[in-house]
Parts: structure tokens; C-alpha cells; sequence
């Protein structure tokens, strides 16, 4: 266990998500000053002090980790304040996190490339770095000085906010995207926390959901036309949309088609992540409807990967949607893989790879397993044990294949533990960025949602603020609250 007092601030959710990198099984507690601390005989109990004091220039942090007697690892620094209050916030928590990594990084060898980073969003440090026309070279200096990201993930950081910049600005205020949930999937996968409800058991709901959906896309249709409100992107995504009848699917288009002008929207992305969903009419369904992006997932090209996670379809099933898609005209197909699926090694990963590249996808997104609350891994983490050092390198195989299949990263963010504390990258073939998840990353744009579990995200530049607007997951609640939906985003529209 690991006890953590903070005396002079309460970032301690901040150092809660530090912390679980050096410490990701144990315990730990985060106290503020005023709260009891008390000892035990345990040998393994740690103690830290995180202190700061703000004296009349500057801000001064300390680190201090030890046990009731001894002081082990120390570490402090200050700065010179001459800002506003939220930038001394904003600097007084960077060097809070600086002490307690530092310190512990005395005690405890652990090779950690995002160094004090524990936000899912790293390249907005990037794009405000940017924003004060600082150079290059500046720019990497702070991600290592500051933040003490590696070389590698900085230069990675960089380019992948290059690439973001000219998809994010300007910021043109009339223009939103559209998320749509369908979160209906066959089966579900055993890494699974999304919005996904097992057609096998929910399937007589399928109908009214649709339904549902059709109402709240015709109502808020009709609030952002009357805000002069223009789609960039669609996104259909779930779930899995693709799992749905043709019917359905026919039905959600039609009242798309109704309810907006789709004369300028620049991208339409429909999820069809698992093959055993896919057929040849939906396809044309799709294609006749104006999706110019589907994705078809394999997550492994490994059999015996795909039984073991709950997927029920096979790699030839893969490769069979991929070229029937081809066949009808998609030539922007994205896929997704994991890395870290029980039971992969690093040979496993290239085998994957190498089966894309025959596929030559437009677009491959990369997601380093993270262990989430509600998966059923994360209640057998014990039989799950990867070593860091493999899941860097089974990422490092996967760019490397990427490179060779002329794909450059494009977006990237992270996620709570992940394995390895790694990141998720999208790459892509020049020109098939995907726009939507750029737009979603870097929360420049507003986003509606609409369906069971969707968050809207409403921005407001300006303030340089945002604001989520959720709607309720439960199919049945949300079938029965539709109406308390759209009206819960009329004040954003
Ligand atoms: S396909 Fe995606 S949404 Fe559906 S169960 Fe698997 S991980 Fe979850």
C-alpha cells in the first residue's frame, strides 16, 4: 500500500493516476493534510509527502517519500510565478506531478515514455504549444523537460499534431459533426466496456430503438438547420451498426436523408467492425446512401486469438468482407487491431500484420489493450500478466508495418490502463485521414450524439471550454425517455 499526503494543494486525482503507473496493483490512498495519518508495521506501506507552498514569486514543491522513520527519495523544485491564476494552477500541478515522479523514479526502475502524462489527450499540449508559434525544436524541449516524455513519443506528439492542424483549423463555428449510436453487437467481445447489447438477447428491441433514433435525429435536425448548424462529418458507430437488419439500417438512412442536407458533408463513416455482419446487400445499402468510410475490424488475424476474446468469426471471414467491400466500391477502409490480446506475442502481432498488409487497408488503427472497468479481463487480471517491454514492442512491429504500407500516424490518444501505459495511434494513407476522429480527439468541434450511451460534446471556443451532454445508456430507458434527450440538448444547440 502507498499512502499519499497532499499538503498545500488537492490535486490528488492527478497523483491518484501517477501513482498507478509505479504502483499499478497496490493500494493506494491520497490524503490531504488535515485528514488522520495513520501507521501500520507493514513493511510494504510507503509514505510520500507532496508539498507545495506558494510564496510571494514563486510556487515550491516538494516530493518527500520515506516510512515513519526514514526519509528514502526526495526531490523538490520551484518556480517563478508571473501569471495569471489559471496558469499557476496549470504550473503548480505540473510541477507537483514533476516532484512525485521524480522521487519515485529514485526508488522505482520503471520505464515510463509518456513520463508525467496521465491525460488521454496529449497532443492538445501540442496544439497549444503551437498555437504560440513556438519552434519545433522548442516544442519537443518542453514535452522532455517539462512533461518528461521520451524522445520518441514527443517526436511522435509533434507529428501527429501536424497532421491534426489542418483538419482542426480554422474552427468554423457553423460546422458540427454527427455521432449516431447503434449499440447492438452479435456477441460480446470479452475486452468489451462500450455501449453493446448481445443481439442473442436483445434483439426485439432492435426495431423500437431504430425508431427511437429516427425521432431524435428528425428533432435535432430541425434545431441545428434553425441555428444555421452545417454537418462536416456523420459517424455511425456502436456497437455494431452493421449487426442491425437491413430494414433498420434502410430506415436510420432514409430519416438521415430527410432530416439533413448532406450536399456538403465532407465524410460518412459507417462502422461495420465485424465481418460475420457484413453482407453484400448492406454493402450496396451503404454505398448507395453516400458512406464514404467503413471499417472492418479484425483485431487479430489470429484463430485462436478470435475464439478466446469472443468473436465469432473467422480470418477468412475477414479477408472475404474486405474484398466484397473493395468490390463494391469502398477504397476508404479502415482496421482496427489490438495489441496485447491474451495469449499474443510479438509473433502473433507481425502475423497480423502481415495479413493487412495484403489487404493494403486505407487507414489501420492501432489500440494498445486497456483493461477496463466492466470487461470481463479486468476481473481475471491475475491469469493476465504482459510484460511492458512486449507490448512496446509488438506497437513498435505494428508501426513499423504501417510505414512500410505508406501510413503515417494521424491521431492518437491514450487511455486509462492501458497495458504498458501506452497509446492508441490511427495511421493512414495520405489524404484518407479520418476527419471525425480528429474532431472527437481534439474537442475543437462540436459533436451531437445521438442513441443509447452517446455523449454530446459542445464546445465553446471562445472560452476555450466544453461541455458533455449524455444521454442514458439502457435501451429500454432510452427508448422510453427519447423525448428527455432531444430536450436535453436544445439549450446547446
Ligand atoms: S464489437 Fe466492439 S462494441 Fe461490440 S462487443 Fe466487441 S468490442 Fe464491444
Amino acid at each position: 500500500m502507498i499512502k499519499v499526503v497532499c499538503i498545500g494543494h488537492d490535486y490528488t486525482n492527478d497523483l491518484y493516476e501517477l501513482l498507478k503507473l509505479f504502483f499499478p496493483s497496490q493500494e493506494i490512498i491520497i490524503l490531504l493534510e488535515t485528514e488522520e495519518i495513520s501507521y501500520n508495521n507493514d513493511h510494504d506501506q510507503h509514505l510520500l509527502f507532496s508539498i507545495i507552498e506558494h510564496l510571494e514569486n514563486k510556487v515550491k514543491a516538494k516530493a518527500i517519500i520515506g516510512d515513519k522513520n526514514n526519509e528514502i527519495a526526495f526531490c523538490d523544485e520551484d518556480i517563478i510565478i508571473n501569471y495569471n491564476q489559471s496558469q499557476i494552477k496549470k504550473a503548480s500541478k505540473l510541477i507537483v506531478k514533476r516532484t512525485v515522479f521524480t522521487a519515485l523514479s529514485k526508488l522505482i526502475k520503471i520505464d515510463l515514455p509518456w513520463g508525467i502524462l496521465t491525460g488521454i489527450r496529449p497532443t492538445k499540449i501540442v496544439h497549444e504549444l503551437m498555437e504560440k508559434a513556438l519552434e519545433d525544436y522548442e516544442i519537443l524541449n518542453i514535452l522532455k523537460d517539462k512533461y518528461y516524455i521520451n524522445e520518441d513519443k514527443a517526436k511522435l506528439l509533434l507529428s501527429v499534431a501536424k497532421k491534426e492542424h489542418p483538419i482542426i483549423y480554422p474552427i468554423r463555428q457553423n460546422l458540427v459533426s454527427l455521432y449516431i449510436s447503434i449499440p447492438f453487437c452479435p456477441t460480446t467481445c470479452v475486452y468489451c466496456s462500450f455501449p453493446s447489447n448481445p443481439l442473442t438477447k436483445w434483439q426485439h428491441l432492435q426495431k423500437p430503438y431504430i425508431d427511437g433514433l429516427c425521432k431524435e435525429i428528425k428533432e435535432i435536425a430541425i434545431l441545428l438547420e434553425k441555428k444555421g448548424k452545417n454537418l462536416q462529418t456523420i459517424y455511425i458507430g456502436g456497437g455494431t451498426p452493421s449487426a442491425v437488419t437491413i430494414e433498420d439500417i434502410n430506415q436510420l438512412f432514409k430519416q438521415i436523408k430527410d432530416s439533413f442536407q448532406l450536399a456538403k458533408l465532407q465524410e460518412f463513416t459507417f462502422e461495420a467492425g465485424r465481418p460475420d455482419t457484413i453482407t453484400r446487400e448492406k454493402l450496396k445499402l451503404l454505398k448507395s446512401n453516400g458512406v464514404t468510410r467503413i471499417s472492418i475490424n479484425p483485431q487479430t488475424m489470429n484463430e485462436s486469438t478470435l475464439i478466446k476474446i469472443g468473436r465469432k468469426h473467422t480470418v477468412e471471414e475477414l479477408k472475404k468482407a474486405f474484398y466484397m467491400a473493395k468490390e463494391e466500391g469502398f477504397n476508404n477502409i479502415n482496421m482496427d487491431i489490438i495489441i496485447g490480446l491474451p495469449g499474443e506475442d510479438a509473433k502473433m502481432v507481425e502475423k497480423t500484420m502481415e495479413e493487412i498488409k495484403k489487404l493494403q487497408p486505407s487507414s489501420l488503427t492501432v489500440h494498445t489493450l486497456a483493461i477496463k472497468r466492466g470487461s470481463k479481463l479486468r476481473e481475471d487480471t491475475s491469469s493476465y500478466t504482459l510484460l511492458q517491454k512486449e507490448t512496446s514492442n509488438m506497437l513498435r512491429i505494428t508501426g513499423k508495418y504501417a510505414e512500410d504500407m505508406g501510413m503515417t500516424p494521424y491521431y492518437l490518444y491514450r487511455q486509462k490502463h492501458m497495458l504498458g501505459n501506452l497509446e492508441n495511434i490511427g495511421y493512414c494513407k495520405e489524404g484518407y485521414e479520418c476527419i471525425y476522429n480528429v474532431q472527437i480527439m481534439e474537442e475543437k468541434q462540436t459533436i451531437i450524439a445521438l442513441g443509447a450511451g452517446a455523449v454530446s460534446k459542445i464546445t465553446f471556443p471562445k472560452e476555450n471550454r466544453l461541455e458533455r451532454v449524455p444521454n442514458v445508456k439502457d435501451l429500454q430507458q432510452y427508448i422510453a425517455r427519447v423525448d428527455e434527450m432531444i430536450e436535453r440538448k436544445k439549450p446547446y444547440i
